[in-house]
């Protein structure tokens, strides 16, 4: 099954790739500033009906946890879409990963990177470690909770152009938490590589825990504006992909 022993690297990217304010502040602004003309022009097809009916699902679910989320009304279309509005709007302030959010975030966002209202932004040292990988034969991967539509959209859209190009596979969370040790072990199976050949980076020690359990190598991303980690000194860390730090 593994005839190539290429090694691989499996990217974070909130806070590793990219800053972490670009997708906190940049997008999920975008997201709520967009979110009602979306639902008014999309209201009716049939990808967008099914994000609504996750949304009602996941509303029903607050409900019976005892969370008191704004109320879904089935009443007239523009009443309708208000209160999906107030729903995503609460939802997102909650940080809240459901598949019913992301999957209409991630509609509104590739309207706005056609559109060319939104870029992505990457730290400089990303697009030449990228280059350098891809010349050394590496397989370059990410592994974000955000959905793989919005991976594929951010690198395809960056400041510094289409990156996309240079990634080999998106993992986002159908695969496992990011904090589960065998959602390393799936991904290092769909590469077909041993995960000890499988580098993963990341600014988050629990995640790097994760993969360590199931045998990959780690590196601590340490970026301006991440998050100081508890036991950070247990993990070799970088401030940036330059041959230099990664050693690759
Ligand atoms: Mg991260």
């Amino acid at each position: 099954m593994s005839g190539l022993a290429i090694p691989g690297i499996l990217l974070d990217i909130e806070g590793t790739t990219t800053p972490i304010s670009f997708v906190h502040e940049v997008l999920f602004s975008y997201a709520r500033s967009h979110v009602r003309n979306f639902l008014a022009e999309h209201f009716d097809s049939a990808e967008v009906l099914t994000d609504i009916a996750n949304l009602r699902q996941d509303h029903a679910i607050d409900l019976m946890h005892g969370l008191k989320p704004p109320p879904l009304v089935a009443a007239a279309r523009d009443a309708q879409i208000d209160s999906l509005v107030a729903y995503v709007n609460w939802l997102m302030d909650r940080d809240r990963k459901s598949t019913g959010l992301k999957s209409l975030q991630g509609k509104i966002w590739k309207e706005g990177y056609l559109a060319g209202a939104l870029k992505a932004q990457v730290f400089a040292d990303v697009p030449p470690a990228f280059e350098r990988w891809r010349r050394a034969g590496l397989s370059i991967n990410i592994f974000s909770s955000g959905s793989s539509l919005a991976q594929v959209l951010l690198f395809a859209h960056t400041e510094v152009g289409d990156l996309s190009d240079f990634i080999d596979n998106y993992f986002d969370t159908t695969v496992g938490s990011k904090q589960d040790s065998k959602s390393y072990q799936r991904i290092a199976d769909v590469l077909h590589l041993r995960a000890s050949d499988v580098l993963f980076v990341s600014d988050v020690v629990g995640e790097l825990d994760a993969a360590g359990s199931a045998g990959m190598p780690t590196l601590l991303c340490i970026r301006p504006g991440n998050q100081p980690q508890p036991f950070a000194e247990r993990y070799r860390s970088i401030q940036s992909f330059s041959p230099m730090q990664m050693g690759i």
